[in-house]
């Protein structure tokens, strides 16, 4: 080992990305420094000191790699040597499909793992404000609840719009799954806008009855309570649907849901009481989020409730709705596609921070970006997994294929579970089944999961495997 690969990677955060991260550079070879800043001070969420500490449900989700995108994301941790996932593994709890864990054992044992490794130093202590100068190379994984003066400090290199402190998230449906019979493609007064064609949203109408059965329905529905800790975040003119709807009932007419400057290529003679409009949310066009549909309503309300909606009959949603304390980065526009931030590279981030969300989702980025640091530290290149896989279709999502909103209102980046819909479409699935008929609806959906994940694999082998052999050169 040469002098320069000594110098160790600092990672700050201690959490499901940063050990994940510090166990992928320190098993490259190259020393690494956890900081993590608990117990010396803690958060709102976490009640422990152990790392990976798991603050809320002990699911993993599902651990089906072959029609779950969650599943198949599992598969290339595994098939990547995830610290997070092998811990997980051995501290599994019976939970059907879904792989769930002994949150204490499994945080004790990555904790243990992380302390047992003769390349690993763990620190304990808030890194309060930026990284000192002569740390070189930094990973980022502070999460959510990323302690003030450290966000204060990111603040300083990036201005004060690329840092949110609540996501405000409208639920987000895949494109094959609209009644494109029913709904059509329009924007308001068919204004092309910058990047635009002049018909970039697809416009679902209501009649009147309709509209006041959906406010009806959402006045009846039972609401999520923000934590104690969080405060109300009502902020940038992003109130709850519910809660426009609880101000009056033609609040949302006049709002998020105004009929104005459309019409209804279906039914042109006959003008819509309110209209709900979606709009394109990847590079890809297979998910469009719902304009303005923020909310707290709870989980099992969202999708009925917007079922309701005419062309969303049949929404199969990549993620619903919600609002909550979360400090995330705008990476798209931060960011570059190695997960630095362009106005100071030394400074890579990892986890949560980066707007992917949830566990799995948190670690396998700092899987990634523990990979990245140990390659430039070691002087070895290390091209991106490609998007057909979900590592690749995941950070994908972070740094490139969400597209920025097209007309001017809030910015429109918000955290992301890994989805289908974030994969690039898949030529040659099987229309028919083995007894020769058709295949429709579920069974359809299904072979085009399986032929997603299957790709994924094959793709995801190739590249672990050429990383490999660039490392043994
Ligand atoms: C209340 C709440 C409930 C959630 N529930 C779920 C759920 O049920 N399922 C799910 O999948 N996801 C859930 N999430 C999301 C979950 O937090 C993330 O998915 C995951 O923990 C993020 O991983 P991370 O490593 O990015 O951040 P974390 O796991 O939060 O790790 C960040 C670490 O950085 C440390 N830190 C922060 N600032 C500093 C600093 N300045 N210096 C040193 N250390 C610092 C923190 O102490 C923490 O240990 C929840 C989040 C919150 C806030």
């Amino acid at each position: 080992m040469t002098g320069e690969n000594q110098k160790p990677v600092h990672v700050i955060g201690g959490g499901l990305a940063g050990s994940e991260a510090a166990w992928q550079i320190a098993e490259a070879g190259v020393p690494v420094v956890i900081h993590e800043m608990r117990p010396v001070r803690g958060t709102d969420a976490h009640k422990t000191e152990g790392l990976a500490e798991l603050v809320c449900s002990n699911s993993f989700r599902s651990d089906d790699a072959e029609s779950n995108a969650v599943g198949q994301l599992h598969w290339e941790m595994r098939h990547l040597g995830s610290l997070i996932m092998a811990k997980g593994d051995a501290h599994q709890v019976p939970a059907g499909g879904a792989l769930a864990v002994d949150r204490d054992g499994f945080s004790q044992a990555v904790t243990a793992a992380l302390e047992a490794h003769p390349l690993v130093t763990i620190e304990r202590g808030e890194i309060a404000g930026l990284p000192p100068a002569d740390w070189d190379k930094v990973v980022i994984a502070t999460g959510p609840l990323t302690s003030s003066a450290l966000a204060q400090g990111i603040l300083s290199l990036t201005g004060e719009t690329s840092l949110a402190f609540f996501d405000a998230i409208a639920p987000i449906v895949h494109f094959d799954s609209i009644d494109m019979d029913t709904a059509w493609f329009q924007s308001r007064y068919d204004k092309a806008g910058p990047g635009g064609t002049g018909a970039d949203y697809i416009n679902c109408p209501l009649d009147r009855d309709q509209y006041e059965a959906f406010v009806d329905a959402l006045l009846a529905a039972e609401k999520t309570e923000f934590k104690e800790w969080e405060g109300t975040p009502y902020f940038d003119g992003c109130l709850p649907i519910e809660v426009m709807a609880e101000r009056g009932r033609e609040t949302l007419r006049w709002g998020p849901m105004k009929p104005v400057g459309l019409t209804n290529k279906h039914n042109p003679t006959v003008k819509a009481y309110a209209v709900v409009q979606l709009r394109q949310d990847n590079a890809l066009g297979t998910l469009f989020n719902m304009t303005g549909f923020q909310t707290k309503l709870k989980y099992g309300e969202q999708a009925a409730i917007f079922r309701m909606i005419p062309g969303l009959q049949n929404a199969e949603f990549a993620r619903l709705g919600g609002i909550h304390r979360n400090t995330y980065l705008n990476s798209p526009k931060l960011l570059d596609e190695a997960l630095r931030l362009k106005a100071d590279p030394r400074l890579r981030f990892a986890g949560q921070i980066t707007g992917c969300e949830g566990y799995v989702e948190s670690a396998a980025i700092g899987l990634l970006a523990g990979r990245m640091a140990a390659a430039e530290r070691l002087g070895r290149d290390l091209p991106l997994p490609p998007a057909t896989t979900a590592l690749g279709a995941l950070v994908n999502h972070i740094t490139g294929g969400h597209i920025e909103t097209i007309d001017e209102g809030p910015r429109s980046f918000q955290p992301m579970n890994i989805n289908f819909g974030l994969f690039p479409p898949i030529e040659g699935v099987a229309t028919t089944g083995p007894d020769g008929k058709r295949l429709k609806g579920p069974a359809k959906s299904l072979a085009r999961k399986q032929a997603l994940t299957a790709r994924a694999k094959r793709v995801m082998a190739e590249w672990a495997g050429s990383a490999q052999s660039r490392a043994a050169e």
